[in-house]
């Protein structure tokens, strides 16, 4: 009986520490999956930051939490890796420039100088973005699309045997700007390719200036006044004095008369149009003061070279030859070669277009 009391204790003590056995080990199974669930959340939105699997932690679908996604490096894998970002770009060298270029459209009444401001850049770097605005043809309209670049500068259009430091010697700024400007994505030995565009930080677009012929020219035989008066007598202005355009432009319609700004001899009269100018049927005249007055996109000459004309005469009949987006006369002042704002000096005011209409 003793013996058999002692058996059945025996058999209890055993079953209790069998189960308690049981519990022992259950219980650090379960705990250490709770731990690695967790842990496995955890890698997976560490590493995701560093590693860039993907592109936020939102876009984790919770199905790729719950299965194993650990390989043994510790990497997550997911289970549908198409969608992922390339976890590490690399940069190689010859890439293309990488330009975060903004498409402006002209509002009406916007000009360089309100356009740059909106977004903090100079008005000559809208050039830099634009080269064909140097030409001559009123792209400033409403409408228009413009390239807004990020920083002041130009964008350089690279042609062929350029290299970055033909470029910079171009622009005159240093090497260093060009290559340290990261959107250019140039890599050591820094080639340059064709037909790509760089950006040139700091440079300041030139505008082509085109001059009569010096040879054949008549020589100036009077002396202005130094005073001018209006080329036209009505129209109203379609394009004013930018640094990109060097010139008035008066919308009038084809056929009105022009008249000579200044006493002066007539030093060209035809046709001018070339690679990075047109202006048409073209009069210059020469005032032997040093200024020089240019009447563009005529119909009419009616002057001849070495002809000396009075202040106020009748020279030709405006048009829209050449390259005009519209019937306009271009008018441009100069002083040794230089383009002077000609509504400081014309006597008289036009009003803008975009007013009187
Ligand atoms: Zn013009």
């Amino acid at each position: 009986m003793l013996q058999q009391t002692n058996q059945v204790r025996l058999i209890l003590a055993a079953i209790l520490a069998l189960f308690l056995l049981l519990i022992l080990v259950a219980t650090p199974f379960s705990e250490t999956e709770q731990a690695d669930v967790s842990t496995d959340q955890e890698v997976v939105q560490t590493e995701d930051g560093e590693v860039e699997v993907e592109s936020d932690d939102g876009a984790i679908p919770a199905e790729v939490l719950e299965i194993p996604t650990r390989s043994l490096d510790g990497v997550p894998i997911l289970s549908d890796d198409a969608l992922a970002a390339d976890s590490n770009p690399v940069m190689r060298i010859g890439q293309r420039p990488e330009h975060n270029i903004i498409t402006y459209t002209v509002a009406r009444g916007d000009t360089p100088n309100v356009i740059a401001e909106r977004f903090g850049i100079q008005s000559t770097t809208i050039l830099g973005g634009n080269p064909n605005l140097s030409e001559e043809s009123n792209l400033l309209g409403a409408g228009a699309e413009l390239r807004i670049l990020p920083i002041d500068g130009v964008l350089h259009q690279v042609n062929y045997g350029e290299t970055i430091e033909s470029i910079a010697a171009e622009y005159d700024v240093p090497v260093e700007d060009i290559i340290n400007y990261a959107p250019n994505r140039l890599e050591f030995p820094y080639r340059v390719y064709k037909g790509t565009e760089i950006m040139v930080p700091g440079a300041v677009a030139q505008v082509f200036t085109w001059t009569p012929p010096k040879n054949n020219r008549p020589r100036s035989t009077v002396v202005g006044t130094g005073t001018f008066v209006q080329p036209v007598r009505r129209g109203c202005v379609t394009q004013y004095f930018y640094p990109w355009h060097r010139g008035l432009d008066v919308g009038l319609p084809v056929g009105t008369p022009v008249y000579s700004m200044d006493r002066g001899t007539v030093i060209y009269g035809s046709w001018a149009a070339g690679s990075y100018y047109d202006y048409g049927n073209l009069i210059v005249v020469d005032h032997g003061n040093g200024y020089e007055t240019y009447y563009a996109h005529l119909n009419g000459i009616n002057v001849f070279p070495g002809q000396v004309v009075d202040q106020g005469q009748f020279i030709g009949y405006s048009g829209n030859t050449g390259r005009s987006s519209g019937p306009h006369i271009h008018v441009e002042i100069r002083f040794n070669n230089n383009q002077d704002d000609p509504s400081f000096l014309i006597q008289g005011t036009y009003s803008g277009c975009e007013i009187s209409r």
